[in-house]
């Protein structure tokens, strides 16, 4: 771990920011592990259900990614390393939806989505919880995620009750997050 200023100021708040980033790289890992199976998923989904899933897959799909491209920089700002080496990924991650995937059973699927999501949401809810009134960045970047990853949980549950065929308006790619993606990814992204 690197020593740098936003590191130190982090540590003399109070945050072990070791603990912190340790965290910060788990849950890159699995924003971009999400962002990746989610992408296979698109191409496997067939039938009515599996068509309405797929509009549902792709707002989370482009949140994900966006979770991970600001992740990444407060990662380096706090001197830490993403891991270089891709056979790291999956072990890090905290949660997979490889095997599911093949069987191709729509709520096997679903049921790992959520999965997913709600152990995105414990982390970033801890990360708030470390991080609140002492690391202001890092809370507020987590603060955002988390609403967006409650939501893609909501989209899940609500899928998943209701066995619906229709699924929510896209919503355009992270309201919460926008504003901390760099403005050359911003621009790319589509717009609300
Ligand atoms: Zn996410």
């Amino acid at each position: 771990m690197k020593s740098s200023v936003a590191r130190e100021l982090v540590e003399r708040s109070g945050v072990d920011a070791d603990v912190l980033v340790e965290l910060l790289i788990r849950t890159a890992v699995s924003e971009l592990t999400n962002f990746y199976y989610y992408t296979l998923l698109r191409t496997r989904l067939i039938g009515a259900q599996g068509e309405a899933l797929k509009k549902l897959i792709e707002d989370a799909r482009q949140e994900d990614l966006n979770h991970f491209e600001v992740l990444v920089p407060r990662i380096c700002e706090l001197g830490g390393n993403v891991p270089t080496d891709l056979n790291q990924f999956e072990r890090l991650a905290e949660w997979s939806i490889r095997g599911t995937l093949e069987t191709g059973d729509t709520r096997a699927i679903l049921e790992c989505l959520l999965k997913a999501a709600e152990a995105n949401v414990r982390c970033y809810t801890q990360i708030c919880n470390m991080t609140c009134g002492k690391d202001h960045r890092t809370y507020s970047m987590a603060l955002a995620i988390l609403h967006e990853e409650i939501a893609h949980q909501v989209w899940f549950l609500e899928f998943l009750g209701h066995g619906a065929i229709e699924s929510p308006e896209s919503r355009g790619g992270s309201p919460f997050v926008r504003k901390f993606l760099a403005p050359n990814v911003r621009d790319i992204a589509p717009a609300q």
